[in-house]
């Protein structure tokens, strides 16, 4: 059996970003991935400016190698309405390919890997974890997305009736004919919302890579308003007509709609397996990667694995996204507020526009990086 100071489960951003953190701190680490990198994930590829400062990363030097799309402006819009297009000026965010971006953050880790390997079993055995009859450890971290093996042995949460988040989604790179076929820009990501605001769907385009997807608060008829979206915007010559392969499909819970416990003795869960992504925008790269900083804090500084020696860890992240739970009736995206008769007049606005969905929603430009001291 192979001894370790904590085992991680997961080696996307969120699992990555925890073993990058505790880098020096003289703990033997394992990241445990089910699948060989690089591996695609369903994901639109929007990361914000705050990740990179967080994760000390030069978006420039990044950019040499992998592809990065600066993003300067926004178009948005109502399904079935016009559209507006507001002008940031600068470069306010980036569009990456988890394909490169998940392995460049696992690439540059200095732990054990062991890729291309499911965790089946997870035995608690006195005070250590047992994975696989391989590996043990005092210390698991829960980091396999929304449907991590870890989360499941904590459980639901008090109301076990989470707002699971349905959406589709699909990326490719375009032919020249799809190319010159395309009318969306790469600096200019759309975003159109649903009719009944219970979701959105995006086209982002970076480089030569098309990335089409929609996300609901629920999966009832989810194809359906998939195919109507991609009907208008072929109809208008967004998009090329032509879409090679299947739309993929994932699921994910928000952060205000999430009840699970992020922690117990020996165990602790980050990033979407925490289920944390941010409510209005269902972005969960920056959460993902702070809760890595954060629980990497928690974990240097404890002095024993005990959910009380631990409990600072939930404590930094009510703290950094609110408590939890609060809001779980709320719909997914959209406050109540903005759901009244005046929902698309306000979606033509310039000012809500920029200022409520893209500024605050999308951008979170009123949070600072997070910069935990490591
Ligand atoms: C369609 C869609 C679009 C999205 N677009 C965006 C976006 O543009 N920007 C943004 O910020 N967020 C977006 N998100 C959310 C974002 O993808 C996630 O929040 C983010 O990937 C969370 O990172 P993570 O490291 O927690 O989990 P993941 O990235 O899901 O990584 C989990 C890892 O765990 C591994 N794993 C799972 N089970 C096991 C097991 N049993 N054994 C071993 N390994 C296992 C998986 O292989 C995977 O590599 C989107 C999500 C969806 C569904």
């Amino acid at each position: 059996m192979d001894y370790y100071d904590l085992i991680i489960v997961g080696g996307g951003p969120a699992g990555s970003t925890l073993a990058w953190a505790l880098r020096d701190s003289g703990k033997r680490i394992l990241i445990i991935d089910k699948q060989a990198f690089p591996r695609d994930k369903t994901c639109a590829g929007w990361v914000t400016p705050t990740v990179f400062e967080s994760l000390g990363i030069d978006a420039g030097l990044y950019g040499k190698n992998h592809t990065l799309q600066p993003i300067r402006r926004f178009r948005i819009g109502m399904m079935g309405h016009p559209a507006v297009e507001n002008d940031h000026g600068d470069v306010v965010s980036y569009g990456i390919r988890r394909y490169e971006f998940d392995n460049f953050l696992l690439d540059r880790v200095n732990a054990d890997k062991a890729l291309d390997q499911v965790v089946r079993s997870i035995e608690r055995q006195g005070h250590r974890w047992v994975i696989n009859d391989t590996w043990e450890t005092p210390l698991l971290i829960g980091a396999g997305g929304h449907f991590c093996p870890v989360a499941k042995l904590l459980g639901d949460g008090p109301g076990g009736h989470e707002t699971v988040v349905a959406a589709k989604e699909v990326e490719f790179e375009m032919t020249p004919q799809q190319t010159a076929d395309c009318k969306a820009r790469g600096d200019t990501p759309e975003l159109w919302f649903c009719r009944d605001l219970k979701g959105y769907a995006w086209v982002f385009r970076k480089g030569n890579f098309l990335n089409i997807g929609l996300g609901r608060e629920d999966n009832h008829k989810l194809s359906d308003h998939l195919n109507s979206f991609v009907e208008e915007m072929v109809a208008n010559g967004r998009i090329p007509a032509d879409l090679p392969g299947r739309f993929k499909g994932h699921a994910y819970l928000l952060y205000s709609h999430a009840e699970r416990p992020l922690l117990d003795d020996g165990v602790m869960l980050i990033g979407d397996a925490a289920g944390l992504a941010y409510t209005q925008s269902g972005e969960g790269i920056r959460p993902a990667v702070e809760s890595a900083l954060l629980a990497a804090q928690v974990i240097r500084r404890a002095t024993d694995v005990s959910a009380q020696a631990l409990q600072p860890y939930g404590e930094a992240i009510a703290e950094r996204f609110g408590t939890r739970a609060m809001h779980r009736h709320d719909s997914w995206q959209i406050p109540h507020w903005v759901r009244n008769p005046l929902a698309g007049t306000l979606m033509r606005s310039h000012w809500f526009t920029r200022k409520v969905v893209t500024e605050r929603w999308f951008l979170h430009q009123d949070i600072p990086p997070l910069m935990v001291a490591v």
